[in-house]
């Protein structure tokens, strides 16, 4: 028989599958260009119903690239004050 795999998805996180973005992540990625950048960013902000959740995920996540609609750096937003700090 067979050993069986348990994969244990974290509900906190389920707010994902509602994601806009679903299968656009190279827009979202550091590297994409910054037109395809702009274009995501209007996404979450005219489309995206968990652009909150994103946003608490990208700071927990220190998370580098475009979400909530923001570029961020290490979970911070760029060019912003608060990102000079630690
Ligand atoms: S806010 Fe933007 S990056 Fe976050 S889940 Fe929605 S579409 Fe994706």
């Amino acid at each position: 028989m067979r050993p069986t795999l348990t994969v244990i998805a974290d509900p906190a996180d389920r707010w994902m599958s509602e994601a806009a973005c679903i299968g656009q992540a190279p827009a979202y990625d550091e590297t994409a260009t910054p037109w395809e950048q702009r274009k995501a960013r209007e996404l979450c902000v005219t489309s995206c119903p968990v652009i909150a959740e994103c946003y608490e995920w990208a700071r927990r996540e220190k998370f580098t690239g475009t979400a909530a609609g923001l570029r961020l750096l290490y979970g911070r937003r760029r060019g912003h004050p608060e990102s000079a700090a630690s």
